[in-house]
């Protein structure tokens, strides 16, 4: 158990928002350990949201995945994609808030089609 920061954006996994989406979310679609939901304030025509069960508070702490499971993610950001019908597209990991990350669980937006500005 991580002990407590007092960092603003900090959130433990029993009241983190993608915590509990991905245990009980509307999933696009879901491998071992990887979730893709729809964003529900979409930026572009298409624009989904990869979450991974691990808990970390964003991509500063990417070191906490194995070598196996960051591949496993990155694989699954890209068949998220292209299951998505999209060939073109962006992959976005805003980090840290003046970046504009909100929610303090890391995630992967995949924004295809039209775009309105970054999310
Ligand atoms: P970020 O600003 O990079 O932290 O991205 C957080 C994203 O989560 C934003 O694009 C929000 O629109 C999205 N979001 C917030 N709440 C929900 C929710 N309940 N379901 C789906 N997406 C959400
Ligand atoms: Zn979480």
């Amino acid at each position: 158990m991580p002990r407590p920061s007092r960092r603003r954006g900090f959130s433990l996994p029993e009241d983190c928002l993608f915590c509990r989406l991905y245990n009980e979310g509307d999933h696009v679609r879901a491998a071992d350990g990887f979730v893709a939901i729809k964003d529900i304030n979409p930026r572009a025509d298409v624009h989904l949201l990869v979450i991974p069960e691990r808990h970390v508070e964003g991509f500063r702490e990417i070191g906490a995945f194995e070598p196996e499971e960051a591949k496993r993610m990155l694989q699954f950001v890209a068949e998220t994609a292209s299951e998505a019908g999209l060939e073109d597209y962006r992959v976005v990991v805003n980090v840290g808030e003046g970046a504009g990350q909100t929610i303090f669980h890391l995630h992967w937006h995949v924004l295809g089609g039209r775009a309105a500005g970054l999310p």
